[in-house]
């Protein structure tokens, strides 16, 4: 049995930054990823994909951005590129190939099953990604078979697509995305819409990131956020990356000719039934976004910005079409395709630990997992702060952890089933000052 003190299990950008900061404090430790580094990007991402994140914000412990688009919105073909020169560059120990099967506590730390081998290790770091798999509701088992069911995971672009309508169920980012794109290719395109996230990609001159960025938004920490549950459940923006920097919001959509109805609520009989309250979903959402460009209003006049900014102005409120259906027969061929853009869930189903809670999700106290120390989780959204859902996010939040891991490993008090400390307060992210943003 191999024996190493930190097995890292992920070669994203979370298990990669976590692997920068564990050898910049000499803890041995290996990366065990099933595919090769950036494995996500490459085999489960559709090829037109763009960051929603500007370039700018794509960085990584000792890597910022340096080319010479800095408000452009990297493809994903090229991100995968800017991963495995990070791993190059932080010298990443991957073991590429590499699946773990389980993951169980031992005398002196824990055992993980990899591939037919056996490893041993101290401490474990769980950064297998908060997307690994598509989240469907079950009720797309009532769908008739004759509609070509497809996930963001499964789809490719709109030629793989029979011809005939689509209905996209979900309308967050890779929704709005992807019934912008499949519309254009000339199908019609139905878009069931649920509770959603709306932002403009630009505001005042900036994008929508430099703004969260500069109010403290996404500085805020897990500890600190109201309804973190919530928080770390919310949608993810409407927002899509393109080189117009295009706002792609429901009004772009509709008036690009997609067909908005409300959230897709059950099958009955071969139909499809929407909610009613299409209407006030959207004025939340509306009203949601206009509270946050208050703030950021706010947040100018505070810094004295007003007159280097252009001057403040709202969007127009969402059109919602009163004659919008609410069944759609799904019998009658108007549909052939149904994509389920409707979000996406971890999978630690290899996990032989009792660290989840009763809905599966893995206790934790900002990474720290609960009830089994020298075990950690990174890459999940809100896990310390706003940022942790982002890719820049991981950051601070290796940071954190492999403080917390080092210190662990010190403790001489590790080894007599106590809980895992709480952070201390000077491993807490601080906010940004958000005059250094950008
Ligand atoms: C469609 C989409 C678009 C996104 N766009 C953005 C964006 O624009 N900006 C942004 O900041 N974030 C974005 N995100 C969110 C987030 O940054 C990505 O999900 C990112 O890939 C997460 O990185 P990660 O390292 O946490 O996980 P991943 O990149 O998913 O890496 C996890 C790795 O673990 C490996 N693995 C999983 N299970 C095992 C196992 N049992 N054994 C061994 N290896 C295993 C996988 O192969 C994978 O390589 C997006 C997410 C999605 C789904």
């Amino acid at each position: 049995m191999m024996k190493t003190t930190a097995v890292v299990i992920g070669a994203g950008h979370a298990g990669l930054a976590m692997s920068r900061r564990l050898t910049e404090r000499s803890i041995d430790h290996v990366v065990l990823e099933r595919g090769e580094v950036a494995n996500s990007w490459r085999t489960q991402r559709w090829p037109s994909l763009r960051l929603l994140t500007p370039n700018w914000l794509t960085r990584l412990p000792g890597y910022d951005y340096a080319g010479d688009d800095p408000d452009g919105y990297l493809p994903a073909g090229s991100l995968v590129d800017v991963l495995a020169r990070y791993a190059r560059f932080a010298g990443a120990p991957v073991r590429a190939a590499t699946t773990v099967h389980a993951v169980r506590t031992a005398p002196g730390g824990f055992e993980i099953q990899a591939n037919d081998d056996m490893l041993h290790a101290r401490a474990v770091v769980l950064a297998t990604g908060a997307c690994a798999r598509p989240a469907i509701p079950a009720i797309a088992g009532a769908f008739p078979p004759s509609i070509t069911a497809l996930t963001p995971v499964t789809y490719r672009d709109p030629g793989q697509l029979p011809g005939g309508g689509v209905l996209v169920v979900g309308a967050s980012a890779t929704g709005v995305q992807l019934a912008g794109e499949i519309h254009r290719s000339g199908r019609p395109v139905t878009l069931a819409v649920g509770e959603h996230v709306r932002l403009p990609r630009r505001y005042r001159g900036r994008d929508v990131f430099w703004w969260l960025h500069a109010t403290g938004v996404l500085a805020e920490r897990y500890d600190q956020v109201d309804d973190l549950t919530r928080a770390r459940h919310l949608p993810s923006p409407q927002l899509t990356g393109s080189p117009q920097a295009a706002t792609t919001d429901l009004n772009a959509l509709t008036a690009q000719g997609v067909r908005i109805v409300g959230r897709l609520g059950r099958v009955s009989n071969g139909l499809a039934q929407f909610s009613g309250s299409l209407a006030n979903t959207c004025s939340l959402a509306d009203l949601k976004m206009n509270r946050f460009l208050a703030r950021a209003d706010e947040w100018a006049t505070a810094r004295g910005l007003d007159g280097e900014l252009p001057p403040p102005h709202r969007f127009a409120p969402t059109r919602v079409d009163p004659r919008s259906p609410l069944e759609l027969d799904l019998s009658g061929g108007e549909i052939t395709t149904v994509l389920w853009a409707t979000g996406f869930r971890p999978d630690h189903s290899w996990l032989d630990i009792p660290v989840r809670d009763r809905a599966g999700h893995i206790r934790h106290d900002g990474g720290v997992v609960t009830g089994a120390p020298g075990l950690y989780v990174l890459g999940l959204p809100v896990l310390r702060t706003r940022a942790s859902t982002y890719i820049h996010g991981a950051a601070t939040d290796s940071e954190a952890l492999a403080d917390h891991l080092c210190s662990f490993l010190s403790s001489e008090r590790r080894w007599q089933g106590i809980r895992s400390p709480r952070l201390p307060a000077r491993w807490l992210p601080r906010p940004s000052d958000p005059a250094t943003a950008r």
